[in-house]
């Protein structure tokens, strides 16, 4: 062990951050705004606060202030399960045999079991705050449902999520967890919306995908009195509101005296990695300081690495405004991949723009070698990894595998996302040998990227 670095290094209450970082402050070329699909001109916050509630929708249009305060209130409940450790991985650094330094921010230590509750409740918050009855939202794997569901029973506010039918029955303990604080869980494609009714008749028999998801609950906000629709990743808002993590990543290494080369997230609607890299970007982009910057997806769902810069629809009912991203087409259904988080065909705005002006970059990688990772780090560092969080972790020892063979001492940090404890038939899957790679083809993924909306 390194003597000045000890193996948990946590803020004290007063090295806490107070505000929230908006990296789109600091972007020369700023993300590209969404669009009505209908007219394709940007939307307005009128349009946009049919859906969103009004101050989530003032930050999501705010690409000037740097710093936005946290709210009494949120800065309260992030003190339930806040700070989050920055961990050295002493013990996998040493198995790897390696001289680089690695680092990881660990956002698993709550109910949720992941990051997304930072964003939850500050969008409950700001529901409440507008004097709303509920919010109506999606959930693929199940850790935003669970994540909304735990903020709206605390600020008492009624939480509709819509449950991709696979997870559904999949993973039922996901499923009581949500409704033992209050939610409504309904799997999707429904019966209970029109959009619903419709992927139903033309797909019957499908398992949902987050799109149709995305479609009902919206469908659902806009048609309820007093609801809203909130969503756990992609947006700017939801970057906006990670930051927590990057902010105290920044701030425990300028505590240790350390400054890390390599940051690394996985890599689903951007939401984690956005946060964890937002200050560091910062730096970058006003020229302080640099960073080599990672994004790590699915082989299985490549957006950054193979996929197209374009505007898109963000959910298969084509209902919700069109997002410039990298996007592998609406349509586009991944192969059954485990890390039910990184399945998403787009990607958020904000970090589409910084990839496409060079300012990070993205790798892939297969399931079963981001398995064998999660099983080393669990038998190592003692933690079992989240699915997603693993795909960062297999980019880490990677990584790390290569200073070994340079000789570099360099630091990597990653963001370990979660807990994988609803995720066990996939481990089992795995344990078993019988977990597959599947790597869509170029010519499905041209196929799916030939229905993209045609914008001038
Ligand atoms: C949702 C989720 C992700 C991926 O979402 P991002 O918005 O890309 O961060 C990663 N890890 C975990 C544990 C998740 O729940």
């Amino acid at each position: 062990m390194d003597k000045n670095i000890p193996y948990k290094t946590y803020l004290s209450e007063d090295e806490m951050p107070r505000q929230w970082y908006n990296m789109r402050a600091d972007m020369k070329n700023k993300p590209a705004p969404l669009l009505n699909p209908g007219t394709h001109k940007p939307m307005t916050a009128e349009e946009l606060s049919v859906v969103f509630c009004d101050e989530l929708v003032q930050q999501e249009l705010d690409n000037t202030t740097a710093y936005i305060d946290i709210p009494q209130e949120i800065l309260d409940f992030y003190k339930m399960y806040r700070p989050s450790p920055l961990v050295r991985a002493y013990c996998l650094e040493k198995v790897l045999d390696t001289p680089a330094k690695i680092y990881y921010k660990f956002e698993g230590n709550n109910t949720s079991g992941s990051h997304k509750l930072n964003s939850a409740i500050a969008q409950a918050y700001y529901a409440k705050k507008q004097g709303l009855k509920g919010v109506t939202t999606e959930t693929g794997a199940g850790q935003w449902g669970t994540a909304l569901s735990m903020a709206c029973a605390y600020l008492g506010l009624d939480c509709k999520v819509f449950m991709v039918k696979v997870s559904y029955e999949q993973k039922p303990f996901r499923r009581e967890v949500m409704r033992t604080y209050g939610a409504s869980v309904t799997p999707s494609p429904s019966e209970t919306t029109e959009v619903g009714k419709r992927i139903l008749a033309a797909h019957p028999g499908t398992t949902g995908s987050l799109g149709c998801a995305i479609s009902e609950a919206v469908e659902v906000a806009v048609g309820s009195e007093g609801y809203r629709y909130v969503l756990g990743s992609v947006l700017n808002q939801v970057l906006l509101h990670q930051s927590i993590i990057g902010l105290e990543t920044h701030a425990a290494f300028k505590k240790l005296g350390v400054k890390p080369d390599v940051i690394i997230g996985c890599a689903g609607g951007g939401s984690n990695l956005g946060g964890l890299i937002s200050p560091f970007m910062g730096e970058k982009l006003r020229g302080e300081a640099d960073y080599r910057i990672i994004a790590v997806e699915p082989a299985s769902c490549p957006s950054f690495t193979r996929g197209k810069y374009a505007y898109d629809f963000c959910d298969t009912g084509m209902v919700c405004p069109l997002a410039k991203m990298y996007t592998l087409g609406s349509n586009f259904i991944p192969s059954a991949n485990h890390a039910g988080g990184l399945r998403y065909h787009g990607m958020s705005s904000t970090l589409s723009q910084l990839y496409a002006d060079g300012l990070m970059e993205a790798v892939s990688v297969e399931q079963t070698s981001v398995f064998a990772a999660a099983e080393q780090f669990a038998r190592t560092e003692g933690i079992l990894p989240a699915p997603e969080s693993s795909h960062a972790i297999r980019a880490a020892i990677n990584e790390a595998l290569r200073c070994k063979q340079t000789g570099e001492e360099e630091t990597i940090v990653f963001g370990l996302t979660g807990t994988g404890y609803f995720d066990m038939v996939a481990y089992q899957k795995y344990n078993d040998g019988v977990m597959s790679d599947y790597i869509p083809t170029d010519e499905e993924i041209a196929e799916s990227l030939s229905k993209l909306p045609k914008i001038d």
